[in-house]
């Protein structure tokens, strides 16, 4: 009801439309950053030799980001204080906003 008309989002495998956000899965992938797939077809794709890669909407790469920050921060508390520390962990969230900006919120 009068929101705005959403972009369309295609699946990387089968080429169909993503309407649901229960039915996506996002994954790192190059060139275009982040891939979009129906849960589905990132089942085949698994099963089909390629490697499974983590989803990045999944609740798995929430808690790899919540210990991986925390294991940065002891790195910068009590091995050395390094800017190094604060960009390694801000990379799992980076990668979990791509996948938010580039697909997630364009499906309602
Ligand atoms: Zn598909």
């Amino acid at each position: 009801m009068g929101s705005p008309v959403k972009a369309l989002i295609y699946c990387d495998r089968c080429a169909d439309q993503i309407v649901s956000k229960d039915d996506l899965v996002t994954v790192l992938q190059w060139p275009g950053l982040v891939g979009a797939f129906h849960v589905r077809c990132y089942g085949e794709r698994a099963r089909g030799g390629n490697p499974a890669r983590t989803p990045l909407n999944s609740q798995a790469v929430i808690w790899l980001m919540i210990v991986f920050s925390l294991l940065c921060l002891g790195g910068f508390l009590f091995y050395t204080p390094s800017l190094v520390w604060i960009i390694l962990a801000l990379i799992i969230p980076m990668l979990r906003l791509s996948s938010w900006l580039l697909i997630e919120r364009k499906i309602s």
